[in-house]
């Protein structure tokens, strides 16, 4: 029988998460969760400082929020410190490795090939001649990440590593290091790098990197997880919207390219936007309630969901709502150049004659004031937008007038004729 599948997501907790290392934790969750096997979550600190405690505290925050969870607990790759000296000091009396000026120095093979059918990449194979004798252990006893990482991968019984491609040159390192501690080899997957539209490595030039930032952004996990798994796998050439149960019974390595993976801002929006608006109402008005406590604000509960049925078509992630529909909440400060005092008098009078102050009796009632005054919808529209939203782009206007009321309306129309430059 196979050995069960075990895999590790081993970020380095050097500040924020990088929403590429996400990615690559990704690929490792849905190929474990897609085969009953295990997924570790395996720090890869050097130090214990209060940043690595504040990162890790950080790394843990990102991943719950975006939905990828760990077996067990977290480890630390400090705390194997003594076992991995223990290691480096077995290979120097098996002739392995030697002492160098107080450093540990694993002894590479001077011929012949180290290789590895790697998941993603195919066959690779290095000449040992360039593998140098790497350092395990620093003179002052602390492990390197060439030594750590794989003494890790044999203590966790790691039978699958995934992980970014940049790590292809230790791979063969690490399979010598392995061989002579006398462990099995995992299978290796070397994921593909994402890129920025402009096919440089993606950065803080391109937009947002930090997972965090995302969140804030008002991204659905749902809808990042979707993004982020399509970025160097496909299950075919076409299928896009995938949740979570469908990605983890369709991924496989064999689906994972081996060219770098461009991180598409445009789309991601698109596809948050698709999740935003497939949200029933209610569960729409949750999530944004709860975003929008999170960051801060207290606008009136009640008030969000009544503005919910105007804004769910509208906007493509959740940041968007408080510009698009603040109007709701606070007074505005439209531009004078852009009011029109005799339509908004008129205006102000027609609603203040509406019955029932419902967006069916308010559309009938502007559409008559358009007959009367002569004019086309968007000259006696376009005003009334600006003088009640502060702006030129809002909800539908008749349901936005309905929500804010007839005194508010009224009010913004009369404050606007009166602030209007002509
Ligand atoms: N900490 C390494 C990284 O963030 C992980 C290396 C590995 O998976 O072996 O790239």
């Amino acid at each position: 029988m196979a050995a069960p599948v075990r895999v590790r997501m081993a970020p380095s907790p050097t500040g924020f998460l990088h929403i590429g290392s996400v990615r690559t934790f990704l690929f490792n969750w849905l190929f474990a969760r897609g085969r009953g096997g295990e997924c570790l979550l395996r720090i890869e600190n050097t130090d214990v400082s209060r940043e690595v405690a504040a990162a890790v505290e950080q790394i843990q925050r990102s991943l719950e929020w975006i939905g990828i969870d760990w077996d067990g607990a977290a480890t630390f790759q400090l705390d194997r410190i003594e076992r991995c000296q223990e290691e480096a000091k077995r290979l120097v009396e098996d002739g392995a490795a030697y002492e160098e000026e107080g450093a540990i120095r694993f002894r590479m093979p001077e011929d012949g090939i180290t290789g590895w059918d790697d998941a993603v990449l195919g066959r690779i194979e290095f000449p040992n001649a360039e593998l140098e004798d790497v350092v395990l252990v620093r003179s002052d006893g602390r492990p390197t990440y060439n030594f750590a990482s794989p003494v890790e991968d044999w203590l966790d019984e790691i039978t699958h590593v995934i992980r970014g491609n940049d790590h292809v040159s230790n791979t063969p390192k690490q399979i010598q290091i392995l061989t002579a501690l006398g462990s099995a080899l995992p299978v290796y997957a070397h994921v593909p790098m994402i890129n920025g539209p402009d096919g440089k490595p993606l950065s803080k030039r391109h937009g947002a990197v930090s997972t965090d930032e995302f969140r804030d952004s008002g991204y659905l996990p749902e809808a990042l997880i979707n993004f982020l798994a399509l970025l160097g796998w496909a299950p075919d050439g076409e299928t896009t919207i995938m949740d979570r149960g469908e990605l983890v019974d369709r991924f496989s390595l064999d689906r994972v390219g081996a060219s770098s993976a461009t991180f598409d801002y445009d789309k991601l929006d698109w596809l948050n936007g698709v999740y935003l608006r497939a949200l029933p109402p209610a569960a729409y008005a949750d999530t944004l309630v709860a975003y929008l406590r999170e960051r801060g604000n207290d606008w009136p509960e009640e008030r969000i969901r009544e503005a919910v049925p105007l804004v769910q078509e509208k906007i493509g992630r959740l940041g968007e709502f408080p510009s698009f529909a603040g109007f709701l909440f606070h007074d505005v400060e439209p531009d004078p150049a852009l009011l029109e005092r005799a339509v908004l008098e008129e205006a102000a009078a027609a609603l203040e004659r509406v019955d029932l102050f419902e967006s069916g009796p308010i559309e009938a009632a502007l559409k008559e004031l358009c007959e009367r005054l002569g004019a086309k919808p968007r000259q006696v529209f376009a005003p009334i937008r600006v003088a009640v939203t502060g702006s030129k782009i809002s909800p539908g206007l008749y349901e936005s007038l309905a929500l804010l009321g007839r005194e508010a309306a009224v009010a913004r129309l009369r404050s606007g004729a009166a602030a209007a430059a002509a």
